[in-house]
């Protein structure tokens, strides 16, 4: 019975192409061409597989990551049929990991996890001071003991996320995804089985990869985010390459948990953020020992006899090369997203030309893309912060447009984020570059405080890189424009101020905010000192 229909399927469309065909000549329109081409496609696919299993879905998530769990649960509550297929492609060096994407397995729950090992470590020294008895010798981190119990909380995380669809009714597909035509997904399993999808809308959620140098060596000899956190072995003597969120973060823990760690910087820390902020952390990391190697390039790697890795590097400036010998090299230079191995091509979804990423943005919703039935959302939307709370806002708010009548987009702007290096940065709204671009220094008032967070008075700790900063309008009210932390628990600090950002928080108000004493936040509400007035904004006293 089914064979019979798939013949007079098959026929009807040969002749449905056939006709199409004649008519070609006839219209110019690229998109009566288009719908040739899908016709084309259908045939073929129609000759060659009518063996394999079609299934159709209200909506298909393609990725099962940040964006992609959060987008197919919440469509899940509208009573919808939704499928959700997550397949994690290993790492050149072999890494896999389970269900929920990067942030959970290779991002920010491994990564704040570690960091906070390297936190204790610091820790235990200030615990001397407040007389606790610490081994003469020192301490020493146990990578194997704290890798497996950071490895085991994301094995419980990737069991939760399942469960949850489970409960939430979302098919779950341990498949990839790859598109046929706007309509047709393919779904391949690890066994190689094939399935057809189609599906009223697809979300594409895949995330993004980190990417490697193309010099001799490197794809051979460097690890990436995508296995630091799943070492068996300890990373040892590290060269960290690159200068942004991930290779900050990370040099920082393993300087941290005391390895001999490097940070190769080609350029300037944290491109985008606040440069007075990023020079002020990379200050902090070179004086808790991280070997800072300023406008260098690594030319080739090369893996020895005794495993070891030879690196060779340039100085852009000087043109002086050097090399050294590591147990680690972690590549930490960007990340591509996915969105080139999809199949993509073989719909009419528009990418970026240069960065592969989803152009969203079509007839008015942010996260459409060219396709009116097909949503980018996530690292691989053009534009957007690659960060997991806009992957998963996202992901909620175009199901509840898809699904429950609702108008509401995403608002990307003054998205607040923290850098978890040892001396944590969090910042909300404009940087002081941009904001002087945008609104011009005549019409800003700069308030900064350099502040001792009470914890690092008996401790003896340095603290002179911990900074605050808040950019706002210099006349009237004083609108808040962006606000800078430097210090600990940065992210607990910012949550709050993010809030009152967004309700148009101003200088008047800030003033008339009581602090929590003694906190390291209540310095911020305290700040009087402007840049302008050129005064010490040493915070003095209690
Ligand atoms: P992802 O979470 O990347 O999920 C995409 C999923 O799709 C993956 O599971 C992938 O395997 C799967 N996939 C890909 N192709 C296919 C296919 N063809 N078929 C099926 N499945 C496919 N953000 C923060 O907010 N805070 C942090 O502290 C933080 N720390 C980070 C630390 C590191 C080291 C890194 C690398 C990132 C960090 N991020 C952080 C960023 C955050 O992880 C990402 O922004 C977030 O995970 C993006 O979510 P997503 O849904 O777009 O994609
Ligand atoms: P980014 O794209 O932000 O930065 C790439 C870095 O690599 C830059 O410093 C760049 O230098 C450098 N680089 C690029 N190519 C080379 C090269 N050939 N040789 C040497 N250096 C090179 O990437 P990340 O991977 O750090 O972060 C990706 C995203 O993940 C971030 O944008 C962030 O949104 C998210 N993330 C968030 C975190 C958090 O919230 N705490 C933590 C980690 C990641 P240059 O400036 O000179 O181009």
């Amino acid at each position: 019975m089914q064979s019979n229909l798939a013949y007079f399927v098959t026929n009807l469309l040969v002749v449905l192409g056939v006709l199409v065909h004649m008519l070609r000549p006839l219209t110019k329109s690229s998109h009566k061409f288009a719908s040739f081409k899908g016709v084309q496609r259908l045939l073929t696919r129609c000759k060659s597989d009518n063996s394999i299993p079609t299934k159709k879905y209200d909506l298909v998530v393609v990725g099962g990551g940040s964006g992609g769990l959060a987008c197919s649960k919440e469509a899940a509550t509208y009573g919808k049929h939704v499928a959700v297929l997550d397949y994690v492609e290993p790492s050149p060096q072999g890494t896999k990991w389970g269900l929920g994407g990067t942030c959970v397995n290779v991002g920010c729950i491994p990564k704040k996890l570690m960091h906070q090992a390297a936190l204790l470590g610091e820790a235990v020294q200030d615990a001397r001071k407040y007389g606790w008895t610490v081994p003469e010798n020192g301490i020493h981190n146990n990578w194997e003991t704290m890798s497996s119990a950071v490895q085991n909380y994301v094995r419980s995380l990737n069991w939760g996320h399942r469960v949850q669809l489970q409960s939430k009714n979302v098919e779950y597909l341990n498949a990839k995804g790859y598109f046929l035509d706007n309509h047709t997904l393919e779904a391949t399993d690890a066994k190689g089985r094939k399935k057809r999808i189609v599906a009223d809308n697809f979300v594409v959620a895949v995330g993004g990869r980190p990417k490697y140098t193309e010099i001799p060596g490197a794809l051979e000899c460097a690890i990436s985010s995508d296995d630091i956190f799943w070492l068996k072995n300890k990373p040892g003597k590290t060269m960290v390459i690159g200068a942004s969120y991930v290779a900050l973060e990370c040099a920082g823990f393993l300087t941290g948990l005391g390895f001999d760690t490097s940070l190769m910087i080609r350029s300037i820390p944290l491109r985008g953020f606040d440069q007075q902020m990023a020079h002020l952390v990379t200050d902090h990391m070179a004086s808790h020992g991280t070997n800072m190697l300023w406008k260098c390039v690594p030319e080739s790697m090369e893996k020895l006899s005794d495993g070891k890795i030879k690196v060779t590097w340039k100085n852009t400036e000087t043109v002086e090369a050097g090399s050294d010998i590591y147990e680690t090299v972690l590549m930490a230079v960007g990340r591509a997203p996915e969105t080139t191995k999809i199949g993509l091509d073989n719909t009419e979804v528009q990418l970026h030309a240069s960065s592969g990423k989803i152009l969203g943005e079509h007839g008015g919703d942010l996260e459409r893309s060219s396709v009116p039935h097909i949503y980018g959302i996530g690292d691989i939307l053009e534009g957007r912060p690659e960060l997991t709370p806009v992957a998963i806002k996202a992901g909620k708010l175009l199901a509840h447009r898809l699904y429950g009548n609702s108008t509401v987009q995403m608002d990307y702007d003054k998205v607040p984020t923290t850098v978890f290096t040892p001396l944590e940065y969090g910042c909300v709204g404009l940087s002081e570059e941009e904001a002087l671009d945008k609104y011009g220094e005549d019409n800003l008032e700069v308030y900064h405080a350099f502040y001792k967070p009470l914890q690092y008075s008996v401790a003896e700790r340095d603290a002179s890189q911990c900074y605050i900063k808040m950019i706002c309008d210099k006349e009237g009210d004083q609108k808040v424009h962006g606000l800078h932390f430097l210090g600990p628990h940065a992210g607990e600090v910012l949550q709050g101020f993010a809030v009152a950002i967004r309700c148009n928080l101003t200088r008047e108000i800030m003033d008339s905010t009581l602090g929590i004493h003694p906190t390291s936040a209540e310095e911020v509400v305290k700040m009087h000192i402007t840049k302008r007035s050129g005064l010490d904004p040493t915070v003095t006293g209690c």
